[in-house]
């Protein structure tokens, strides 16, 4: 480092110069010389100086006396005559000027300039000093108040880590200048790139200018909040109440910065959603009990406020699982649903097994589903689009299940990025198929117990015409006989007459006693006590016996009945009930399909097979199920009489012998009814399906 003092000299003769120049050398000295005004004024500007040693032929001085800057420099007067002395004396003469005449006394010059140079150096001194004092004034004070800033910083940091919520603070220009840990650890974003980023980076889109809106209204009214939605660092915008505050200046109320804090508030959103939805969807459930209506209107409804498409897969009476509703939030993309519901619901290689799901009784998502499908090679260019579009889908399957009856299910698909859904959404599908199923098998018992009032006045109407009719028939041949007998004017009224009249009113009575039988079998069965005789029967001698007593009645409907394989075959039945039975689909045959029947009695080790096959009518597919049941008709015409419960009695004795019935039947083509029967039905035996449709 250079220590030398600085001097300044002006000179208006070179040889002067050097005279001074050789006086004043010292390594103390660094003698700077300038033959112009504006040279030493550059000079003077450059640098700090000592002394000036001016050529009085300059006139700089008084320039230098006006300068601020240099005023307070010394000036040593160099002159060859003792003329400018009083000059001098009077303009500058204020103990910061000297004069030296030349030629110069080397001794007085060099102690003169020492003077000035010693004073110079003791005010820098004095200066430095001063300056270290006022900067140790300054560091300590400095030291001192970023310490307590620190202090609050941290202070403010702890509390603002210690909220659970993501709290911020910005600029008044927008820019931000803090955020807790909380929104680091939910955004997954670097201090750095926080502090840089834009709101429109990590906002929802469609809440940006609700946010915006935000700041603005703070500026006047405190306290203000929106609920938008952020960015997380699983790519998930989850929903927030975000609050600011502004922060103003003290002295001018200006704005300097914005607080503010976050909230997650998407679990409440959810549950608020979820609240609402279930109510929109219970309004519909309690509002029908038509079960098209509830399965539409509960898709509309789920669509897509839950999923992009649904389906609703219902158990029809067939027991089979049918898909009867698919909707999709874009119309013209139904049947586009249907196509990847049904792909993935019949292809070997899913995953997403309703039937499983069924079993388990318990809902189930599957993520890219369909993505299995993708490997089969022999998939179609349409198929395999479908496949790929479900390895981009998330399903859940929901069963629907009331009163432990299994009723069918409920499928939600989302299509897309982030769109898969959690726990939460299978949750809520759990609640809503238990809801739906709830509202689906009321709507089926209203509709069941519709029917069985349509069935039951049916029944009271046929019941009571079949009631009537012999009654009728009873009375008027009875009212003939005794005006007969009254008017006694018919003595010649032959007894033929009275006998004929008399064998109808029986048969009518046989008739009646039937009827009556028939609805008292049906009260026993109801209560339980239809009970069984078990006993030792020829089947053979008990299908000839009740064929006989049929023959009246087959000759009078022409038909032509055969008996085939009629071996002596032993069993232990209830001989009166299993003759009911026989009775009974004869007579079927004999009033639905008049013309061939063919009687047949087969065995095998263990069970006898009774077949009465008949080329009638048939009976509808739709229909066959039901005519075992209670009342139920089927497509007897009105000509034929009929109480609609022979064939239920008839279920009931075949189940009381743990046997079944098989029915082959075609319409137009005829029916055949076989009752297969265990040998001994008087043990107990694992029960078995009592009725197989084989049409
Ligand atoms: P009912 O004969 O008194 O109506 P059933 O219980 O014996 O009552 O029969 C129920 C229904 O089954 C009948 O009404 C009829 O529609 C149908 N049915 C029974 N047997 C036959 C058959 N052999 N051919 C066509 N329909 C039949």
């Amino acid at each position: 480092m250079d220590n030398k003092v600085n001097i300044l000299m002006t000179y208006g003769r070179v040889e002067s110069a050097l005279a001074v120049q050789a006086i004043l050398d010292s390594p103390k000295y660094n003698i700077i010389t300038a033959n112009s005004e504006a040279e030493a004024l550059t000079y003077l500007f450059q640098d700090s100086f000592a002394l000036i040693l001016l050529d009085i032929q300059f006139e700089s001085a008084t320039i230098l006396r006006e300068r601020e800057n240099f005023k307070d420099i010394p000036i040593i007067f160099m002159s060859d005559s003792n003329q400018h002395e009083q000059y001098i004396y009077q303009n500058y003469g204020d103990g910061f000027v000297d004069y030296l005449l030349a030629p110069f006394n080397p001794y007085i010059f060099k102690s003169k300039v020492a003077v000035f140079v010693d004073l110079y150096l003791k005010k820098q001194l004095i200066k430095e000093q001063a300056q270290k004092i006022e900067d140790n004034e300054l560091q300590a004070h400095a030291a001192s108040i970023s310490h307590i800033e620190l202090e609050s910083f941290k202070r403010y940091q702890n509390l603002a880590d210690s909220i659970p919520q993501i709290v911020f603070r910005v600029r008044a220009n927008g820019v931000y200048e803090y955020f807790n840990k909380v929104w680091f650890e939910y955004t997954g974003l670097s201090p750095e790139y926080s502090l840089e980023m834009k709101w429109k980076d990590v906002i929802y889109p469609s809440d940006l200018e609700n946010l915006l809106i935000l700041f603005e209204h703070s500026k006047n009214t405190h306290g203000q909040e929106i609920e938008c939605r952020i960015l997380n660092k699983f790519g998930e915008f989850r929903w927030h109440l975000i609050r600011i505050q502004p922060e103003f200046h003290l002295n001018t109320n200006e704005i300097k910065f914005w607080l503010g804090t976050a909230a997650d508030i998407e679990d409440r959103k959810k549950s608020e959603d979820i609240q609402r939805f279930l109510s929109l969807a219970g309004e519909i459930l309690v509002s029908s009990l038509d079960s098209n209506y509830i399965l539409e209107s509960i898709s509309k409804l789920s669509v897509p406020a839950l999923a992009d498409w649904c389906s609703f897969d219902i158990i029809n009476d067939e027991e089979d699982l049918k898909n009867v509703i698919t909707y999709h939030r874009e119309p013209l993309k139904i049947g586009h649903a249907k196509a990847m519901h049904s792909l993935y619901t019949s292809h070997p290689n899913s995953e997403e097994d309703i039937l499983k799901v069924l079993a388990s009784g318990k809902a189930n998502f599957y993520r890219e589903a369909g993505k299995k499908i993708l490997t089969d090679t022999t998939l179609s260019p349409q198929d395999y689009e479908y496949a790929r579009e479900l390895s981009e889908t998330t399903i859940i399957i929901i069963p629907l299940i009331a009163h432990g009856h299994t009723l069918g299910s409920l499928t939600f698909a989302n299509f897309g990025v982030g769109k898969n859904y959690t726990n939460n959404d299978l949750e809520l599908g759990q609640e809503l198929g238990r809801r739906v199923a709830l509202a689906l098998e009321n709507a089926k018992l209203y509709l069941f117990s519709q029917r069985a009032i349509e069935v039951r006045n049916d029944f009271l109407s046929i019941a009571s015409h079949e009631l009537n009719t012999p009654i009728t028939s009873v009375k008027l041949h009875l009212q003939m006989v005794n005006r007969t007998l009254t008017n006694k004017k018919d003595e010649l009224f032959p007894l033929e007459r009275f006998k004929k009249s008399i064998d109808t009113s029986v048969k009518q009575v046989d008739r009646l006693i039937h009827l009556v039988q028939v609805l008292l079998d049906v009260s026993r069965i109801q209560s339980g006590q239809f009970n069984f005789v078990f006993d030792r029967v020829n089947v053979s001698d008990m299908v000839t016996e009740v064929i006989d007593r049929h023959k009246e009645l087959l000759q009078s409907y022409s038909c032509n009945l055969t008996v085939k394989n009629l071996d002596n075959i032993s069993v232990i039945w209830d001989k009166t009930r299993m003759e009911q039975v026989i009775t009974n689909l004869i007579n079927n045959a004999v009033k639905y399909a008049p013309g061939k029947i063919e009687v047949s009695v087969l065995e095998d080790m263990n069970n006898v097979k009774i077949s009465v096959k008949d080329y009638g009518v048939g009976i509808p597919a739709d229909k066959i199920h039901r005519i075992f049941d209670r009342f139920e008709r089927g497509n007897s015409p009105e000509s034929v009489s009929g109480l609609g419960l022979g064939l239920y009695i008839v279920k009931q004795i075949i189940e009381g012998h743990h046997g079944k019935i098989e029915i082959e039947s075609k319409i137009n083509q005829g029916s055949c009814f076989a009752v297969i029967i265990p040998k001994n039905a008087n043990q107990t035996v694992s029960p078995q399906q009592p009725i197989i449709c084989m049409n």
